[in-house]
């Protein structure tokens, strides 16, 4: 059979365009990458064998093997894996997951360094062995093919491959890189030693240099130069790195695992690693990551945790482990309460699962509560996941306090749009016989910082959390209290001022409502079924209007708007208008005696609350007209 050519998927070609000639710095990285992808091999073939000894009968021992060759100018990684077929060669060496590399080229920054750093985070490890190579030939053969069904194949990394059956005599994969001219450093054994070490030490499988070996000539001996002798030797230590103990691990070893596991490029943020004896025995290593990754809000977003079950590699991204909004965490439980052929399936039904996951979830909680101790990083975290974690007190009631402990919001108390301040701050402030925490949710920081709800608790001093997330709506209408504090919106009917409200206050809005008695009823004659009602207000103080909803407001304009283009009706809600009498602008419209004129007043006066409090109008351009011809008198 004589190799067939193929061309690369345009991304590949693109994305080895941009290996070649740009990603220099941080070379090495191909080396983590090869033997990342050796291990895997290995992990899957283990998995198999579980059930099937025969496979590996013939080559029992898996190991991953180092060859550098200074002569011929090559390195040769072996591994005695899963292997492929000429099928998986050419489809798994010869295109990326679209998403994937589309998120990778949006990513890139054109600093060399980051860049080559983000090529493992979106798995295309593999090619990046043309950032050395000028060639690169793989030689495999599937754990599931017969001798004559090996498999060459071979890219000088310009567009095209080439790949055959032919005939290969042991079980795994066989990488042979024809280093660049300026690249032999990669044949030196020390540098591959500091490299290996670095990149595989916590991988379980043995990983062999394959290197001189110096004999110290025996005493008495001649002192002829001593044959050179060449042999692998192990490097890394390979007992893989969570089951050991947790005082004993390193920093650094925790950070170089999270990226073999995670693919990510940069240190993790915080790990918390646990191993529990008793009734249900595991050992967990969860990681928080530094940054959110690309599609953590796109609903196909992969996440979950590595299963291992005694040690062997069962599965990657288990879901079943962690609720789905902690979907940010990286990492991996081992345990043997679960059988070794547990199914995906299986795994959603069992309770160990369950348990697993509970007492999974409840670590996470604990962990973040400890990073929160420390504001740089938890700021940091916040700006990451803050808002995934709003999905956590409605997702999962059980912990609902532990996760609203960990919500973070910025307040009337400071001065920027910081998002420092908990619920158990707040409540720390809250002014003597105020038992309500006060919240205003708004289209943005600024609105709602400027909102006119907040008028009269400014007034009072009370302080206010200041919301603008879509999500702070969702999250506010679906919980009621905190430690026994219920939470108002500063623009409910009833703000529940309770012994906060004054006698004085309650009087003034008597007598208002009955001074103003004519104004009112003239603004509901103009607006009519527009509004629900017309009442005085006593939260204003600068502002000549607002409009409040007693239903539970879920929906904002935007939201509304989405929902009406996808083709919904949605009933139209009705507001009551709170006026500020006492307002220039309110007076000024009242003065107005022509009927037509007092009506365009009271609609400006209307519709400028509702854009106040939504950030949008139904009718802009009506609005604006009705303006100017009022402005223009
Ligand atoms: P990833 O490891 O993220 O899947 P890579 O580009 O590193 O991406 O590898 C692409 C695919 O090629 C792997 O998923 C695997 O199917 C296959 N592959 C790479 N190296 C090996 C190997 N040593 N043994 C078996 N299959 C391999
Ligand atoms: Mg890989």
């Amino acid at each position: 059979m004589t190799a067939t050519v193929h061309g690369f998927q345009t991304q590949v070609t693109k994305l080895l365009d941009l290996l070649a000639n740009s990603l220099y710095s941080n070379k090495e990285v191909f080396l983590r990458e090869l033997i990342s992808n050796a291990s895997d091999a290995i992990d899957k073939l283990h998995f198999m064998s579980l059930t099937n000894q025969d496979l590996i009968k013939d080559d029992p021992n898996f190991k991953i093997q180092i060859r550098p060759d200074k002569d011929a100018k090559t390195l040769t990684i072996t591994d005695n894996g899963i292997g492929m077929t000429l099928d998986e060669a050419n489809s798994h060496l010869g295109t990326i997951a679209e998403s994937g590399t589309e998120a990778f080229m949006k990513n890139l920054t054109g600093d060399a360094k980051r860049d080559s750093q983000l090529i493992g985070q979106f798995g295309v490890g593999f090619y990046s062995s043309f950032i050395v190579a000028k060639k690169v030939t793989v030689i495999t053969r599937s754990v599931n093919a017969s001798e004559d069904e090996g498999v060459k194949w071979e890219s000088e990394g310009n567009g095209t491959f080439t790949s055959e059956n032919i005939k290969v005599p042991f079980r795994g994969t066989q990488i042979i890189l024809s280093l660049k001219d300026d690249e032999t450093e990669f044949t030196d054994t020390w540098k591959l030693r500091e490299c290996i070490t670095k990149y595989s030490d916590h991988i379980s499988t043995p990983v062999e240099l394959y290197e001189e070996k110096y004999e110290q000539p025996k005493e008495g001996e001649d002192k002829k130069e001593p044959e050179k002798k060449f042999e692998y030797t192990q490097i890394n230590n390979a007992q893989a790195l969570w089951t050991r103990t947790p005082k004993d691990v390193k920093d650094e070893e925790y950070t170089e695992f999270y990226k073999h596991l995670s693919h990510d490029y940069q240190d993790p943020l915080t790990w918390a690693h646990n191993k529990v004896e008793g009734d249900l025995e595991y050992t967990s290593l969860l990681y928080v990551p530094k940054m959110a990754p690309w599609d953590l809000y796109n609903r196909q977003n992969e996440h979950g945790l590595k299963l291992y079950v005694q040690r062997v590699f069962i599965m990657d991204k288990a879901e079943a482990f962690l609720p789905n909004y902690l979907r940010f965490v990286k990492g991996l439980v081992d345990t043997n309460a679960l059988p070794l052929n547990v199914s995906r399936e299986l795994l959603q039904e069992t309770a160990v699962t369950r348990k697993l996951k509970k007492a999974l979830t409840k670590r996470v909680l604990g962990m973040l509560e400890k990073l929160s101790k420390d504001s740089a990083k938890y700021t940091e975290f916040y700006k990451q996941f803050g808002n995934v974690l709003k999905e956590g007190p409605v997702e999962d009631y059980d912990n609902k306090d532990a996760i609203l402990k960990l919500l973070r919001f910025a307040s009337t108390n400071n001065d920027s749009a910081e998002t420092n301040v908990s619920f158990e701050d707040y409540i720390s402030r809250m002014k003597e016989g105020q038992d309500k925490i006060y919240y205003i949710t708004a289209e943005s920081y600024e609105a709602a910082k400027n909102s006119p709800y907040l008028e009269q608790l400014k007034t009072k001093g009370i302080e206010v959390l200041l919301m603008w997330e879509r999500v702070d709506e969702w999250l506010m209408g679906n919980i009621s209290e905190f430690n026994g504090k219920e939470f108002v919106s500063a623009n409910s009917q009833d703000l529940k001022l309770g012994n906060l409200a004054d006698e004085e206050d309650k009087k003034k809005q008597e007598t208002a409502a009955t001074e103003n008695k004519d104004l009112i009823e003239r603004f509901k004659k103009a607006l009519g079924d527009k509004v629900k009602d017309v009442v005085v207000s006593t939260r204003l103080i600068d502002s000549p209007s607002c409009v409040i909803s007693d239903t539970n407001r879920m929906m904002t304009m935007q939201m509304r708007r989405l929902l009406e283009a996808s083709g919904q009706t949605l009933p139209d809600e009705k507001y009551t208008l709170e006026l500020n009498p006492e307002h220039k602008l309110v007076q000024k419209a009242y003065a107005e005696m022509e009927e037509n004129r007092f009506n365009q007043w009271a609609d400006l006066i209307f519709e400028q609350a509702l854009l106040a409090d939504q950030g949008a109008l139904k009718d802009p351009s009506t609005f604006v007209k009705s303006m100017n011809a009022l402005l223009l008198g």
